[in-house]
């Protein structure tokens, strides 16, 4: 499964020790991040991570663009509701597109603990059938 991994600056450390919890599950799978998330997460962790642009910068729209591909399986997105972001459409635009192609996304630590559980469960291997079917159709 193809994983988007993505904190706002006051939710890295969070997401960092999510990701140490849980690096054995996460180590299975191919790890995409925002410029600065996934430069913490691989230090503290050593997992291999795609890092794409800080968010800020156009991250955010460029797991987007893998999104409307359908080429992401998950989405982690630990969100401040608390700090206002510079780049606050490109985070709606992205949670939007999660709705679109009904990928599966947390944006806090509650639903991340039950979407990566449901993961090592096979709770959403269906997605590789929608992707089986998308290649098909090409
Ligand atoms: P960052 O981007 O990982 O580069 O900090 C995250 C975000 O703010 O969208």
């Amino acid at each position: 499964m193809k994983i988007a991994l993505i904190a706002h600056d006051k939710k890295k450390t969070d997401l960092v020790q999510f990701s140490t919890a849980y690096k054995t599950i996460l180590e299975q799978h191919e790890l995409f991040a925002t410029g600065t998330t996934g430069l913490r997460i691989s230090e503290a962790t050593g997992l291999q991570i795609h890092r794409f642009q800080s968010g800020p910068l156009g991250g955010d729209q460029e797991i987007g663009a893998m999104i409307a591909k359908n080429q992401m399986d998950m989405v982690i997105f630990f969100r401040d509701p608390l700090t206002a972001q510079p780049h606050e459409p490109d985070v709606s635009a992205l949670i939007r597109l999660c709705d679109v192609y009904c990928v599966p996304l947390a944006t806090n630590m509650g639903t991340a603990e039950v979407l990566i559980h449901g993961l090592e469960k096979g709770f959403i291997s269906w997605r590789e059938i929608i992707r089986d079917r998308q290649e098909e159709s090409k």
